[in-house]
């Protein structure tokens, strides 16, 4: 028995050197690939980059039939199939960009057994035809590939995905289920788990090799030319909300000569595949980009990923992020943040199209998901603590207080004591009624004189400019920190309310400080290049979706 699992071992391992060229599997590669040759069902968590693919290729390679790896991206499927090709191993896709005289074909050398994988999309599997080859043919795996698109929790929900199951249950031998997704919060992974009863592994979602920082950016254009400036000559994304967005940044820096591209729906299909192209074939450094652009995308040497807007979720902000550094060289991943970027993104998800046709339920429920997700994203952009923590915690993983690799832990802060403040809020938020949100408060303390303030009555409250002297931008930090620390919280609705929670009484008669973090006034930015600047040498060692 042992000596059978060390000859499977080398066996895996050759075909990983042979066909991908690579020496050692990588952090919970072999451990998946062994259990779906035991026959096991897999529910794999793996961060952006980790190397999914490599898990259900090899042990397809090994099956004796046909893997069908479920993909929702076009685009995905004929990268990794082109790859696959190039690498000796013969796969296929079957898809709505085939006409159908081609899908005959397909199928038939499929059912010829000439290939070893198939790409399909999650459509294609209620189709007569398909069904009927997979009931007469050998399906030895079905891979579900961005598994959590099954998840009415997830960010990316497909209706589609739901057929999965019963396409499985039609098949005359149930073969292996192996999932795999990048982005899987627990309610997302208990909806996953209802596919297969799975093996459930989930390796580490640190980046080690990823240095993380926001920065709240007035100017961020500015911001974003300094930085490639400093890093002259690397290739990096930078994501931006809007269509709008990426054409204004698009012709602010090709006018000033840098190597750009730009990605985005509103293109047409020949220049995206173009733009695309040339950021791959690094002739061109940079790829301006909405987020239509990276699903897929497999460019080792992206050494930052900036992020022009906050995203909608942290699911996409880390999805996005994680392009950078596939290689395992350090990179950096860095989101100029402005409060503007919570009302643009509030705006898209509101005007959302109903693409799923959804019930007016269903709908609703989403959209209070929509609101968290941005709720959480936004906290990652204000809080003061280890972002690296922010993130492992946000995906159900403990770690320690600081990683000493992102902004937060790497800049100089001071802790500043600022209980009269935060005890003024609260107090101004019982007195305003608890009905209104963090501008609002924000104004009354500061005491603005604006016509909705005066309509509202507020120039009454009895904690009108009471905080006068203090800017409006460290009223909203403290609020932050309050809402952080949940003595205060925010309502679900659109326009989100501060309220008391049950710790604000006990805030307001038993403690006497606050502390917040913030950051020391002279303070530069710290990011590793800054610092390898400084030190002439590596600070890091190397390491371990749109509208408009
Ligand atoms: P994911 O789907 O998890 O985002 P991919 O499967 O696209 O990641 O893999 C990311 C990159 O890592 C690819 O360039 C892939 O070839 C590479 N890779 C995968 N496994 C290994 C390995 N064992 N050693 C080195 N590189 C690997």
């Amino acid at each position: 028995m042992i000596e059978e699992m060390k000859d499977r071992s080398t066996d895996v391992l050759q075909i990983l050197k042979t066909y991908f060229g690579y020496t050692e599997f990588r952090e919970g590669q072999e451990e998946i690939i062994r259990e779906i040759l035991n026959g096991r069902d897999i529910l794999a968590v793996m961060p952006t980059g980790a190397g999914k693919s490599i898990c259900y290729q090899i042990p397809a390679l090994k099956m004796r039939g046909i893997t069908l790896v479920i993909s929702p991206l076009i685009s995905l499927m004929t990268d990794q199939v082109k790859a696959l090709n190039e690498a000796g191993i013969h796969a296929a896709y079957i898809n709505s960009s085939l006409t159908e005289g081609q899908i005959v074909k397909a199928l038939l050398y499929a059912a010829q057994g000439k290939y070893k994988i198939i790409y399909v999309a999650p459509e294609r599997l209620e189709t007569a035809r398909f069904l009927d080859f997979a009931c007469h043919t050998e399906i030895s795996m079905v891979t579900v590939d961005e598994a959590h698109c099954i998840s009415q929790w997830g960010q990316d929900f497909r209706p589609s995905y739901l057929k999965i199951l019963s396409f499985i249950r039609h098949l005359p031998v149930r073969p292996v289920v192996s999932a795999f997704t990048a982005t899987a919060t627990q309610r997302v992974k208990e909806d996953i788990l209802e596919l297969s009863h799975p093996y459930v592994i989930s390796t580490g979602f640190d980046r080690k090799n990823l240095y993380f920082a926001v920065y709240a950016a007035k100017n961020k254009k500015d911001k974003i030319q300094s930085y490639l400036k400093e890093h002259d000559g690397e290739s990096g994304i930078i994501y931006c909300a809007t269509r709008k967005n990426v054409d204004e940044l698009y012709l602010l820096l090709s006018g000033k000569g840098y190597s750009v591209g730009r990605y985005h729906a509103g293109m047409s299909p020949g220049a995206r595949q173009e733009n695309q192209e040339d950021f791959i074939y690094d002739r061109k450094k940079i790829m301006i980009a909405t987020n239509a652009f990276g699903m897929g995308i497999d460019k080792s040497n992206v050494r930052f990923v900036l992020h022009y807007n906050m995203p909608q979720s942290m699911e996409n902000y880390y999805q996005e992020a994680g392009r950078a550094g596939r290689d395992g060289e350090s990179a950096e991943c860095i989101l100029y943040y402005s409060p503007q970027d919570v009302r643009v993104n509030q705006f898209l998800l509101d005007t959302k199209e109903n693409m799923g046709d959804f019930t007016e339920e269903e709908l609703q429920n989403i959209r209070i998901q929509d609101r968290q997700r941005l709720r959480k994203m936004t906290q990652y952009c204000t809080t003061k603590k280890c972002l690296r923590k922010y993130i492992l915690n946000y995906f159900g993983e403990q770690t320690a207080e600081k990683c000493k690799a992102c902004s937060n832990c790497s800049e100089e802060y001071e802790d500043t004591d600022v209980y009269p403040i935060a005890a003024d809020i609260l107090g101004c938020v019982k007195e305003a009624g608890q009905r209104y949100g963090i501008n609002m408060i924000v104004g009354i303390l500061a005491g603005v004189d604006t016509a909705k303030l005066r309509a509202n009555r507020q120039k009454e409250n009895k904690y009108y400019a009471c905080q006068s002297t203090q800017t409006q931008e460290l009223l909203k930090e403290v609020i932050y920190a309050l809402v952080e620390e949940e003595v205060l919280s925010l309502t679900e609705d659109r326009y989100a309310v501060l309220k008391w929670t049950a710790l604000a009484e006990k805030f307001l008669t038993e403690r006497q400080t606050f502390f917040i973090a913030r950051k020391k006034k002279t303070q530069k930015e710290n990011t590793p290049a800054a610092l390898r600047r400084k030190a002439g040498d590596s600070v890091l060692a190397p390491a371990e979706k749109e509208i408009f």
